[in-house]
């Protein structure tokens, strides 16, 4: 990763870094400062590898010329802290480190003193091995930063998010900060509460977002916004999630979704061209929501590979195979894969069959195309004409691998997306090195939830592509957009609902009547009447664009202080049990006790 590095102002520590011990200081005297890295005793001379923050130089003790030094030499053990002076020379050429920028010099100390003495470390930084647990990296956090890949990442977050700043900046963007005890804004997670000391019995909520200050800064009239925001979601973690996070958080005025969409191309151009990420062709594609759904099963396609689902239902209207006639009967689908000529072992089918019903799939169907047939337990049930229709819906060959699953149609596009992806990393189909970013567009506002309601497919705040039709909900198109990258959602936005009668009639529709919409969001409708611009924006993971750009396995590796995937800090220890004065302070008892804290 370069990094340019000022030049220091001499003190009693160091006058150079230590990347910085290069051929124009030879022959003259440096004083460097850092970690011991690495020592190593060689035909009474020690070697010393000093690491600081632009990288390794080798200091050499002698113990003729480094007095008192190379006593202390002798002593060091890594990661103690150093500060070194001597002369810079040239090494002899069967000494030349090739890996290391500083590797044809070293210096040849004269004097040395220990700022600080270390305790022998939990784990190595210098030869770290990954056997090490993440508990134990995240435990004593501030050693496993001082590793080179750790270190990468964060420099590599940094540039990510200094060169949002800068695009963002030459572009009319003003950075303002909204407030973090605040009250909920959903974004369809718990929230995280407060309790207030001075209003006993109220609590603040941690924001899901800054969504709704974003938009009473349009109502404001600052036209152009944005911040790199911490976000708090109280929901069950995944590899990709943390109960705290940050997004580039960004809201204009005066714009509909193309100027939107086209601002953040360039912004992404530009943080890309910055970081070394994918070149992108621009316009990027854009994909209808039912589209993605459709073929894909998700509305986060990873579109580098085919196995694209397909909708059976039509070859299969007048079968008496029970299981998919109940199915079509009861407005269920039948959507199927042709995962293309696979060998596979009857243990691996029955294994996907498991997954399918994990995944929440009632069962799935297997079958390998043979003739105009099927290979299949299932081959019976169906009739010559129902299987030849399937095949060639399936655009099946011989031997085909074919995969079908009825169920209601969430979750035979939930189940068969999933399938799809694994069976592509299985079988290697996701060509090595290759990015895919595109925009999913055209969502439904709303989506029937299991308890007969509605849900937004964003949140409640996002603007309806037509009128919108209290009496058929469902209908409604949005004027949202989500980023996808690689199958991954990256970003997500959309124009917000300007006024106040509109953002009434969608909190009806999700269930939020006029008492509830005013407690609530009162301050938010009352805002709308007082001249709202018409506005929108999006935010982006920020933890997840620079995961993907690290290449790291989790967002933990990209954040300095993580959670552990059971939302602990296992740092610090958060969170703590507190005390029976702290409780009282703020007006609360516990219902139960809370379990022995942890050491
Ligand atoms: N507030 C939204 C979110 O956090 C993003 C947006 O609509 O701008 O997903």
């Amino acid at each position: 990763m370069s990094e340019s590095f000022p030049a220091l102002r001499p003190n009693a520590f160091r006058d150079a870094w230590c990347g910085q011990v290069l051929g124009d200081r030879v022959d003259s005297e440096v004083r460097v400062a850092g970690w011991v890295h690495r020592r190593r005793d060689h035909g009474g001379l020690v070697f010393i590898d000093l690491r600081d923050r632009t990288g390794i130089v080798q200091l050499v003790f002698h113990p003729d010329s480094s007095g008192d030094a190379f006593e202390l030499a002798h002593k060091l053990r890594a990661e103690d802290v150093l500060s070194a002076a001597g002369r810079v020379v040239r090494r002899s050429e069967e000494t030349v480190n090739a890996e290391l920028p500083t590797g044809e010099f070293e210096l040849a100390v004269a004097s040395a003193e220990l700022l600080s003495d270390a305790d022998t470390p939990p784990f190595q930084i210098e030869g770290f091995s990954g056997d090490v647990g993440e508990d134990a990296r995240l435990r004593h956090r501030y050693l496993d930063l001082r590793r080179e890949q750790m270190r990468d990442a964060l420099v590599l977050r940094h540039r990510v998010s200094a060169a949002m700043r800068d695009f963002l900046d030459g572009d009319g963007f003003l950075d303002i900060e909204t407030p973090v005890l605040t009250r909920s804004t959903p974004e369809g997670a718990r929230d995280f509460l407060v309790p207030s000391r001075l209003q006993q019995g109220s609590f603040y909520a941690l924001p899901q977002s800054p969504q709704l200050f974003k938009q009473l800064l349009m109502v404001a009239g600052f036209e152009r916004y944005y911040q790199i925001a911490r976000c708090f979601r109280d929901e069950d973690l995944r590899a990709d999630r943390q109960p705290d996070f940050t997004q580039l958080d960004i809201e204009m005025s005066f714009v509909d979704v193309d100027d939107v969409i086209a601002i953040n191309e360039r912004l992404l151009v530009h943080v890309f061209d910055r970081v070394g990420g994918p070149a992108l062709d621009l316009p990027m594609r854009r994909l209808p929501y039912d589209e993605a759904i459709a073929r894909y099963g998700t509305d986060r396609p990873d579109t580098r590979f085919g196995l694209e689902l397909v909708d059976l239902a039509d070859d299969l209207a007048q079968t008496e195979f029970k299981v998919f006639r109940s199915m079509i009967d009861s407005g269920g689908a039948v959507r199927g894969i042709n995962v293309g000529a696979r060998e596979m072992p009857r243990s691996a089918l029955d294994g996907l069959i498991s997954r399918a019903q994990e995944l929440g799939a009632k069962g799935l169907v297997w079958a390998f195309r043979e003739g105009e047939g099927w290979r299949s337990p299932t081959a019976k049930f169906l009739s010559a004409d129902e299987l030849k229709g399937l095949n060639e819906r399936l655009g099946a060959e011989e031997g085909d691998l074919l995969i079908v699953v009825a169920d209601r149609p969430k979750i035979a596009n939930a189940v068969l997306g999933q399938l799809r992806l694994e069976l592509a990393a299985e079988f290697g189909l996701i060509p090595e090195g290759s990015d895919d970013l595109l925009w999913i567009v055209d969502w439904p506002l709303l989506e029937a939830n299991d308890e007969g309601g509605w849900d937004p497919l964003h949140h409640p705040f996002t603007a309806p592509a037509a009128d919108f039709d209290p009496d058929d909900p469902g209908a409604t198109r949005a004027l949202a957009y989500d980023v996808v990258w690689n199958g991954q959602e990256m970003g997500g936005g959309s124009i917000r609902i300007s006024d106040s009668a509109v953002q009434r009639d969608v909190f009806a529709a999700l269930g939020i009547d006029e008492a509830e919409a005013e407690s609530r969001f009162g301050f938010l409708l009352e805002a709308l009447r007082y001249g709202a611009p018409p506005h929108g924006g999006i935010a982006y993971g920020l933890d997840r664009i620079v995961q993907r750009l690290a290449g790291a396995e989790s967002i933990r590796d990209v954040i300095a202080f993580p959670k552990t995937a059971s939302g602990t800090d296992a740092l610090t220890g958060a969170p703590a049990p507190i005390d029976d004065g702290q409780l009282r302070e703020v007006g609360l008892k516990l219902r139960a006790q809370p379990p022995p804290s942890r050491p």
